[in-house]
């Protein structure tokens, strides 16, 4: 059974790469029919931070990553770790090491000085020490050949045999490091497939050997590479390193973020939008590039506005509530509300944008844009409104159509121009010069809504 992990060290909030590695685990795991695991490497006290461990899950939550198993914490598994290491010693494959801290920095800047690569030289491995205050664990280390491991994407992948010193895997305080603490839980969490960030490929040495001295087959590895900003750039700050989260704020579509996550660096012929269905069914780490992908935000958002606009808008009206949560919203029924969503979803390219757009049907008073007002209600056009007003209580507000001709019929007997009067009408019921088709606002709000606002609006000019 196909089984991978996403691990990330809450350190800092999910952000488009470490999400684009979860949703390659998370289909490669779901079309294999295999298990995708959530585990946080939070070994690091200093760093780690629940607020982390608390966005990275709703984030993954919210993108519908849902993973079959997790979240572990390695730092409630310390003793799985001390039990594995005290194997390696057991058997003589580590042993301990009592170097000072000083005595081991002097001893690079010799080797550094000497032109040669800094590594541990080995003085305390044929002392046998046995455990005791200040002393490390260290992993015997023999390679007499280089180390190659075959990358599922990369092919083989080929490390001289001095690559790796006896490094430590147990720290002076029991603590494990990194290093040890990957490969014992992607041991004993039975992982098959490593798909990771290609910035991982140097780790991956230290690992292989782990995986030796421990007698276990290392599961395949593919190491996919990194996301660059449009600069060609590392992603930064401004250009999408930011969180998931954020997108979610400024009105992204889960699904959205999916598919854009899923073609940065991945492809399908020429196919540009895909659900998670056809993702779980198509994906195939053959199809993934080897050429770092760069983040193009107008891609995105034009991926967004496409759901948008595929979706029905009773998909959308849940990821819409958020934005218009603090919306009167009981002056609607449910209906109604999936009315407004349904006209402007295809003109918008976020939720927050859609929300904007319909804001209006909710206000108790219009808010009026000032320069719309003086361009749309001018005094002259006064008395035409005020006889539009009286005439409206007679008409059907049910029938779009009805209105639309009413309006017509009442534009042509008055010789006005009906841009002017829809205009003016408009901007009287929205308190803008750009909404929702005319007609449909004034069935949506109602007769006595739209009397109300025209009377409102007539005050005021
Ligand atoms: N915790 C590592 C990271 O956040 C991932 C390590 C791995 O995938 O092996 O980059």
């Amino acid at each position: 059974m196909v089984v991978t992990r996403f691990p990330p060290s809450p350190t800092g909030h999910l952000h488009l790469g470490g999400a684009r590695t979860a949703l390659f685990n998370y289909l490669f795991a779901k079309k294999n029919g295999g298990r995708f695991i959530l585990r946080f490497e939070d070994t690091d006290r200093e760093r780690s931070k629940e607020e982390y461990v608390t966005s990275i899950i709703s984030a993954l939550e919210w993108l519908g990553l849902h993973w079959d198993e997790g979240p572990y914490f390695q730092s409630k598994r310390f003793e799985l770790y001390q039990e594995y290491a005290r194997r390696l010693y057991e058997e003589g494959k580590a042993y301990y090491c009592e170097c000072s801290k000083d005595f081991l920095e002097e001893r690079k800047k010799i080797l550094q000085g000497h032109g040669l690569k800094p590594r541990y030289e080995g003085f305390c491995r044929e002392k046998n020490l046995p455990p005791g205050p200040g002393r490390a664990l260290r992993i015997k280390v023999s390679v007499d050949s280089e180390i190659v491991f075959e990358d599922l994407l990369r092919g083989k992948i080929v490390f001289p045999p001095d690559e790796v010193d006896d490094f430590i895997i147990l720290r002076s305080d029991g603590t494990p490091t990194y290093h040890f603490a990957v490969v014992v839980d992607d041991i004993t969490m039975g992982v098959t497939h490593v798909i990771r960030g290609d910035d991982h490929i140097s780790n991956t040495p230290k690992q292989l050997i782990i995986y030796e001295a421990l007698g276990v087959e290392p599961p395949k590895f593919a190491h996919i590479p990194m996301v660059l900003g449009p600069d060609g750039a590392r992603l930064s700050k401004r250009h999408g390193a930011r969180s998931i989260l954020e997108y979610k704020e400024e009105g992204y579509l889960p699904q959205a973020v999916i598919n854009y996550l899923a073609r940065l660096g991945w492809g399908y012929g020429d196919q540009e939008y895909f659900t998670m269905e056809e993702l779980i069914e198509k994906f195939d780490l053959s199809r993934v590039n080897l050429s770092p992908a760069r983040f193009d935000p107008d891609k995105f958002l034009a991926i967004n506005a496409y759901w948008l606009r595929a979706f029905s808008a009773e998909d959308i009206y849940p990821h819409l509530l958020p934005f218009i949560s603090h919306y009167n919203l009981s002056k609607y029924p449910k209906e109604k509300q999936i009315e407004m969503v349904n006209s402007v979803r295809v003109r918008v390219k976020t939720l927050k944008e859609l929300a904007e757009m319909i804001d209006f049907y909710f206000f108790d008073e219009v808010s009026f844009d000032e320069s719309a007002k003086t361009k749309a209600l001018r005094p002259e056009l006064l008395p035409y409104l005020k006889a539009y007003m009286s005439e409206i209580e007679g008409l059907d507000f049910e029938d779009e159509k009805h209105l639309e001709a009413h309006f017509r019929e009442f534009a042509e007997r008055h010789s006005l121009k009906v841009k002017d009067l829809a205009q003016a009408i408009r901007v009287a019921l929205t308190g803008k010069l750009i909404s929702p088709p005319l007609f449909e606002v004034m069935r949506i709000l109602g007769k006595v809504e739209v009397k109300r606002r025209l009377e409102k609006a007539l005050q005021s000019i």
